[in-house]
């Protein structure tokens, strides 16, 4: 039986998540909330949860009390590295949350976008063992998060110094399976020393592919969809056959919502709160308060898109359907834009604005209350995503009442019933203009039926996308395993 935690008479099983974002900490995207929100949730379910992250220099960091629980040092390659780990003070999470801080590598403000970043993340999964080996630290379950700690899983069961956690078992949550943490294999003489004949396992194609070794080696994999599962079979940036050869292994469980941070009835960044009885009118609420503020009409349906300029989500089509809107409705519809990436996507959307174009405004960046005030404000959502593993801007819309225009893919897919259907949202397949805007058009038709729109906004709010099932399903694939 492995050690165990027993506290009140109550034994209580403990899995570490390994992640290098989590909400509120370090957020790009949805990877953070899903590791701010589902270790809650399973300590809610009796479980003790805790994060595992690298330390970064941003404002929960600052304005938050840590207290140091381990220093210690190894040596990466021929440097030895000196690290220490913080805990946060108060458990204000709801799961504890440790911090791994090593000078010059892991005390950064970004979480991406290094030029050692492969160096970097390979000295955050040395660290986390190094921790648990020189504390005795043997939890039930590990659950690495992306390729970042994808070497993990390998290096617990093969490498020479962390022998004591061979049999720990290892849960692998792919939230993004287009990148792998490709490394050339020079780098190898950083990891910790392994079992040499199984470098097999960490190779793909040439290179070592932390994504891939995670998949060999962990004892479960899971995706944050089941549609993106069964996508990843087909087309997985050339991992494809690896996902479909270990699908035995494998299991989708779509994302929740984390309700304490995403409810427009207690969400402290409004202008105006509301429950699903008053929908239309707490989002009039918004929208006017907007419009004080950005170049939109709050007498006309506003559409906004929320997220990362990237093809994956279809970004680069946003200066299309703007074009293609604005000759349809002639202004009559608002567009709101919320993102930051590519620069040509961006430099392209802004030459429409600085074209004066009618009811259209941006704002170029991240910003996450302004997020949470679109997605109230907003009457439609956008999301002309080529992939999506599970997407959480589509929940989150809906919990806001605001009406999702979905490509049918991944996640959008599992979560958006068309209105058609007896839904409540609308989907559409293939990625052309003319398909996009016409979905758009069958969305703002029924716009037009206040009544029904209403009925639908109240419909959508009082769906059921919590955490609750999710992280309980994770627990049962833990118990399955164990
Ligand atoms: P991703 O593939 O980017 O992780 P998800 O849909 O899983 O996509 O999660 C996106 C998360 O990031 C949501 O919480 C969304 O509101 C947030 N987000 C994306 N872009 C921005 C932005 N520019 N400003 C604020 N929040 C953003």
């Amino acid at each position: 039986m492995p050690l165990t935690q027993i506290k009140y008479g109550l034994i209580l099983m403990k899995v570490f998540h390994l992640s290098v974002e989590c909400y509120p900490v370090a957020k790009v995207g949805g990877l953070a909330d899903v590791v701010g929100a589902l270790p809650k949730y399973q300590a809610k379910l009796g479980w003790e949860a805790a994060v595992v992250m690298p330390w970064y220099d941003r404002p929960f960091v600052r304005d938050h009390a840590f207290t140091v629980v381990h220093e210690g040092s190894f040596y990466q390659g021929s440097e030895l590295l000196n690290f220490t780990v913080y805990k946060e003070a108060e458990d204000i999470l709801g799961f504890g949350l440790y911090l791994i801080k090593i000078p010059g590598k892991l005390d950064r403000q970004e979480v991406y976008c290094y030029a050692d970043e492969g160096e970097q993340f390979m000295a955050f999964q040395h660290a986390v063992l190094s921790w648990f080996k020189e504390k005795a630290i043997r939890p039930d379950i590990v659950h690495c998060h992306d390729h970042h700690v994808g070497l993990i899983p390998f290096l617990m069961k093969y490498s020479h110094d962390y022998i004591h956690l061979a049999d720990v078992k290892t849960v692998a949550t792919v939230h993004n399976g287009q990148y792998q943490g490709w490394t050339t294999w020079n780098k190898a003489v950083l990891l910790p020393a392994y079992d040499s004949w199984k470098w097999g396992l960490l190779d793909w194609d040439g290179l070592i592919n932390p994504l891939a070794a995670m998949i060999k080696c962990c004892d479960a994999y899971t995706t944050v969809s089941e549609g993106y599962l069964e996508e990843l079979y087909v087309e997985a940036n050339g991992l494809q056959q690896l996902f479909y050869d270990e699908r035995d292994k494998s299991v989708g469980i779509v994302n929740g919502i984390d309700w304490e941070i995403w409810d427009p009835a207690t969400d402290y960044t409004l202008i105006a709160n509301y429950d699903a009885k008053q929908a239309f009118a707490g989002k009039l609420k918004n929208k006017e308060a907007l419009a004080t503020q950005y170049n939109i009409d709050p007498k006309l349906p506003l559409l906004v898109f929320i997220g990362r300029f990237a093809t994956e989500k279809g970004a680069d089509l946003l200066p299309d359907i703007i074009l293609e809107l604005t000759a349809k409705y002639q202004g009559r519809l608002g567009i709101f834009i919320l993102g930051a990436g590519d620069p040509a996507i961006q430099s392209r959307v802004k030459l429409l604005v600085d074209a004066g174009v009618e009811n259209l405004d941006v704002f170029f960046g991240y910003d996450e209350n302004l997020a949470h005030w679109l997605y109230a404000s907003a009457d439609f959502l956008l999301m002309p995503s080529r992939v999506e593993p599970c997407g959480l801007n589509q929940l989150y819309a809906m919990k806001y009442g605001t009406l999702p225009v979905v490509h049918r893919v991944g996640g959008l897919r599992d979560t958006v019933i068309d209105l058609d259907n007896d839904g409540y949202g609308v989907g559409f397949d293939g990625l052309t203009i003319p398909v996009i805007t016409e979905a758009i058009i069958r969305a703002t038709t029924f716009y037009a039926s206040k009544k029904q729109f209403e009925e639908n906004q109240r419909k959508m709010m009082r769906l059921d996308f919590s955490w609750d099932k999710s992280a309980a399903k994770y627990i049962s694939l833990y118990n399955q395993i164990m």
